[in-house]
């Protein structure tokens, strides 16, 4: 058996491997710097074919460029109406800004629990939390696979719940054969250098209703408008006029963030299928290793690999998590944990959640980590990451 570096023996490999990076290439940076050349750096003609372009990916009627994922998320649940009193149902295993929207509406964010094998909510757990406050369900996309739309919609249907897909991890993610970004009633994305695609920082909401659109409008713009429809007194002075008709934001995205977000689109497809082709590497090397369980994948999610996580089975295990992780990083692996329950923070704890509300997310929680898996690995990368994986569980194996 190898000896552990953790131990004193030889790492893997020299060069420390991360979890996610970006993959940024010399027309990318072209794109970036014609913008910072031209009239235009911000709400130029770059944001509009970034949003056209997003509307031609996903088959969504209407594209709404933000500045990053939260405030895409904030302006869903905005244009949702959702206000002081509401409640919206979310998932614990996520970033907080997928449950911190709902608090910046004023809103009360409900957790139902994940389903302990694909790790997204669960509909039968979103249904018994439903009541006659709820006004949305934030469904996520978790490591990119598709939640199951079908459940969760005809739950939103019969109750009445605005249905928000929080889609950071899922761009490129296609359910029963329909791109991400056009099935829900608002989607959200990313573009933080760890996403699949990156604008540095940048965000959108897709929608197919018009009427949604109008808010989001409104909400990524202080709440103005130049529309006649959208004004209340239409007085036209002059050209100049404009109306602030509601309470909005400035969660606008620049031009040359833009400009690099659709550079980036244009490689998404092979983005994809290289992260596809890692997932199933992964798969097919860790799926005999008892000590390890998979993240099970749902056939109606064709999925683009955002996150690969293993978790582990520590009662077959000598070490602990953390002691895992530690060897791992000493390999040169850096692995990282997604997520923490998002309830157990302090500041959720001072609000007064208690830990132990949603078991399988907690329990799925103590034995998952996420391995490397971005589209510039190259082979010998993930071999890498693959012998680190088996070495490690070798050494720890009861
Ligand atoms: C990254 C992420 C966000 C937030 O996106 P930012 O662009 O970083 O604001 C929201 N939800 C999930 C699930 C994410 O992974």
């Amino acid at each position: 058996m190898e000896k552990l570096a953790i131990e004193g023996g030889y790492p893997v490999r020299s060069s420390k491997i991360y979890y996610g990076r970006q993959w940024i290439d010399e027309d990318d940076v072209q794109a970036v710097t014609e913008v910072l050349r031209s009239s235009f750096i911000t709400c130029g003609p770059k944001v509009d074919e970034m949003e056209r372009t997003l509307k031609e990916y996903t088959g969504a009627e209407y594209a709404v460029a933000v500045s990053n994922g939260t405030a895409a998320l904030h302006c869903a649940c905005m244009a949702a109406g959702i206000g002081p009193g509401d409640q919206v149902i979310t998932t614990p295993l996520t970033f907080a800004a997928s449950a911190n929207c709902a608090l910046y509406c004023g809103a009360t964010p409900v957790f139902a629990d994940i389903d302990p094998e694909t790790y997204n909510i669960d509909p039968e757990s979103v249904r018994a939390h439903v009541t006659e406050r709820t006004k949305a369900v934030i469904a996520v996309d978790f490591t990119g696979q598709a939640v199951r739309h079908e459940e969760i919609r005809a739950i939103c249907e019969e109750f009445h719940l605005v249905f928000i897909e929080d889609a950071a991890h899922a761009i490129a993610t296609k359910y029963k054969g329909k791109q991400v970004g056009s099935l829900a009633d608002l989607t959200t994305f990313s573009f933080h250098p760890v996403k699949t695609i990156t604008g540095g920082e940048g965000g959108a909401v897709l929608t197919n209703s018009e009427a949604f659109y109008q808010k989001l409008m409104l909400a990524r713009t202080h709440g103005i408008t130049r529309e006649e429809g959208q004004m209340e007194h239409p007085i036209q002075e002059g050209p100049w006029w404009y109306e602030q008709v509601t309470l909005g934001y400035n969660y606008r995205l620049t031009d040359f963030q833009a400009a690099l977000i659709v550079s980036q689109m244009k490689k998404l497809d092979r983005f994809a299928a290289r992260r596809k082709e890692i997932a199933e590497r992964y798969n097919e090397a860790f799926s005999e290793i008892p000590e390890l369980t998979l993240q099970r994948e749902i056939p109606e999610s064709d999925t683009c690999r955002h996150l690969y996580m293993i978790r582990l089975r520590l009662e077959k295990l000598k070490c602990s998590r953390r002691e895992f992780f530690d060897a791992m990083g000493e390999e040169n692996v850096q692995c990282q944990i997604h997520y923490i329950p998002v309830y157990w923070f302090p500041y959720y704890q001072r609000l007064g959640y208690e830990k132990g509300l949603c078991p399988n997310a907690e329990e799925v929680y103590q034995g998952i980590m996420s391995i490397p898996i971005y589209p510039a690995m190259t082979d010998q990368d993930v071999t890498d990451v693959i012998h680190a994986v088996k070495k490690v569980v070798e050494n720890y194996r009861k």
